[in-house]
């Protein structure tokens, strides 16, 4: 299998060089250039299969450089940190209401589905390449810490997060620093989490010093984390009730539109999926694509809600280039006036199977006190706004992508009760080890010289 860019200007790449070059040299995204049809007969043999046994026989359709038992153990790997035996469970809320438990991964949230497989394919890539790899990002939350978790202690890479010192909550900057592990770095940066993404851009400018550390970043738009969230679409399909499967929509709260996106692409691959509905914050720009076809950038206004506090939906382009027909010259125009004049309005804006909502600040601790009062279940803010607008005609699955245990104050503040994980608790024993720079790339720079593997 071959992947190819959404702007259609550089050479196609096989799996593994797709998933290390992240960003297409000619600006694009890495898609299959062909989607596989999984049929009845495959859907009928994978009901059998366990989380990580469907994750191998889903992915071997495009991991096809990787040898297949060197898969298998690889994936079978990734999920072995997860605190649920089912990976993956459903709980049913209601008789057409379900949620899809995506935090029992390390860091407690969905991002550890594609970032425990991402770190054991990198590894893997380091002991055939026999090279080294050093992984950077900037973090508000919970990406960094999933990265990190991704990569912990793993032979040939060290990872280099930066975030912004006192901003992010208590808690995550506990996953990030208490880890201890000797090729993880949590950077602490004096400035604002806008001040560290201006560092990381410069680094990432200066090619010489990019290829010297073989830099990888870490982000939202890499091929093998949309691939690795397919597959817990795939496995919530095969779980709901026989006669609820083809007719629930499901909920997904998203900013970047990564974990939507998977989902969607699944049901291009013939598994039959109703729809989607894009649940986003208060940060709406794709509540407002899918309503009025205008895509258009905004600022950002933080909420209680930060991992869908966005202004650009990156993973929105994949979209568009499967949605106008593989046509990558009508990308490059979106994405060119985008970028010139801050947005596009689509005029005939074919929004497929796809509703939206959206969910403002004012409104989120009343939802999680409402679904508390109503069915018992606690859900974090994120998830929160899965909830703000459900369908009364058909079933709804909401993709809880967070646990409440992430969010205490937040919670406490709704419904009075603060949620615990026994994870969490251990580590506000452990010792933290950050490191204070300031938010200047030449200090950055000199740390990562100093610290690269
Ligand atoms: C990252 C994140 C999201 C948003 O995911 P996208 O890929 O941007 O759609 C939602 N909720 C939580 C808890 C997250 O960490």
């Amino acid at each position: 299998m071959k992947f190819v860019s959404t702007r259609g200007q550089t050479p196609a790449l096989g799996f593994s060089d797709a998933v290390a070059t992240g960003l297409a040299p000619d600006g694009g995204l890495y898609l299959p250039e062909t989607l596989p049809q999984f049929t009845a007969a495959d859907l009928t043999r994978f009901a059998k299969l366990g989380y990580a046994d469907l994750c191998f026989e889903f992915l071997r359709h495009f991991a096809t450089d990787i040898a297949p038992e060197t898969l298998r153990a690889l994936v079978n790997r990734s999920y072995t940190q997860f605190a649920h035996p089912e990976i993956a469970p459903i709980k049913r809320l209601d008789e057409n209401l379900f949620v899809l438990e995506l935090f029992h991964g390390p860091t407690l949230a969905f991002k550890d589905f594609a970032l425990q497989l991402l770190g054991n394919l990198y590894e893997h890539q380091c002991a055939t390449r026999g090279q080294t790899i050093n992984v950077l990002g900037a973090t508000s939350g919970d990406t960094g810490s999933a990265a990190i978790h991704g990569l912990l202690g793993k032979p040939g890479t060290a990872i280099f997060i930066l975030y912004p010192d006192g901003r992010t909550s208590p808690l995550q900057e506990r996953q990030m620093a208490c880890t201890g592990a000797d090729n993880v770095y949590a950077i602490a940066i004096d400035g604002s989490f806008d001040d560290a993404q201006a560092a990381l851009k410069d680094i990432f400018a200066d090619q010489a010093f990019r290829t010297q550390h073989r830099l990888s970043a870490v982000n939202s738009i890499n091929l093998a984390r949309v691939l690795a969230q397919c597959v817990y679409y795939l496995h919530a399909w095969l779980h709901l009730p026989a006669d609820k499967r083809n007719e629930t929509e499901f909920v997904v709260p998203t900013g970047n539109f990564g974990n939507v996106l998977a989902g969607w692409m699944l049901q291009k691959m013939g598994v039959p999926i109703h729809g989607f509905k894009v649940a986003t914050n208060q940060n709406d720009i794709l509540y407002r694509l899918f309503t009025t076809g205008d895509y258009r950038v905004s600022s950002v206004a933080p909420s209680l809600a930060p991992s869908m506090d966005i202004q650009v939906s990156s993973n929105f382009e994949r979209f568009l280039y499967l949605n106008v027909g593989r046509d990558s010259a009508k990308v490059r125009e979106v994405m060119e006036t985008f970028k010139k004049t801050g947005g596009y309005k689509f005029e005939n804006f074919n929004r497929d199977t796809f509703s939206a909502s959206r969910c403002t600040d004012t409104e989120i601790p009343g939802i999680i006190k409402s679904v508390y009062d109503r069915y018992g279940y606690i859900v974090d803010p994120h998830t929160a706004c899965g909830f703000a607008d459900l369908s009364k005609d058909r079933p709804s699955i909401v993709l809880a992508t967070a646990s409440p245990a992430k969010f205490p104050e937040t919670i406490r503040a709704a419904i009075g009760i603060e949620p615990i994980d026994p994870s969490l608790e251990r580590l506000k024993a452990l010792p933290l080890k950050k490191h204070l720079l300031k938010a200047e790339p030449a200090a950055i720079r000199a740390f990562i010289d100093q610290h690269a593997v």
